[in-house]
């Protein structure tokens, strides 16, 4: 796995996008609503490795082998799309979205590293680094795709925009 503490910096990464998607669903981002969706988030960003641990044994083993159902992406997604066209019309849709939104963000966290992420069917890795090395571009990556996110949805991409006329100007 990536580390944990690169796993619970892409959760808080996770957390705002999943938060800013559901406040453009309708959501407030005062209420305590928000903040369940974050914590949801949150939670599932390590979601897929504690959930293959035996938590309420002694020995904490591991009850489902590593790295296989818990990080399997169809189920992620799945959780992700029912969720997010459920925004706004079921009270579980906000906080699953968060949850998903922490998942996917843990399997892409994992995917560089040679053991891979079972997305479909078998493992597949990018093969970039080893497991807890640079952890510094997975977690700035992370919070990359919150930017463009929060930027598109609150801002309707204006910061993009500018910053894509100050580059060619310059060039
Ligand atoms: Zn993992």
């Amino acid at each position: 796995m990536a580390s944990r503490k690169a796993h619970h910096a892409t959760g808080w990464a996770a957390a705002c996008i999943a938060v800013v998607v559901t406040v453009r669903h309708g959501g407030d981002p005062l209420h305590w609503r928000s903040a369940v969706v974050f914590l949801a988030a949150w939670l599932g960003s390590t979601a897929p490795d504690w959930l293959e641990v035996a938590w309420w044994t002694k020995s904490r083993r591991l009850w489902i082998t590593h790295r296989t159902w818990t990080h399997w992406g169809v189920a992620w997604v799945g959780l992700l799309v029912w969720s997010y066209s459920a925004l706004g019309t079921h009270a579980i849709a906000g906080p699953a979205f968060g949850f998903a939104c922490g998942g996917i963000m843990h399997l892409l966290a994992d995917w560089p590293n040679p053991r891979g992420v079972p997305w479909i069917f078998g493992r597949h890795s990018l093969n970039l680094w080893n497991s807890g090395r640079c952890d510094l571009i997975v977690v700035a990556a992370s919070w990359l795709i919150a930017a463009i996110v929060w930027d598109d949805l609150w801002f309707d991409g204006r910061h993009r925009l500018a910053l894509l006329h100050h580059l060619l100007s310059r060039g």
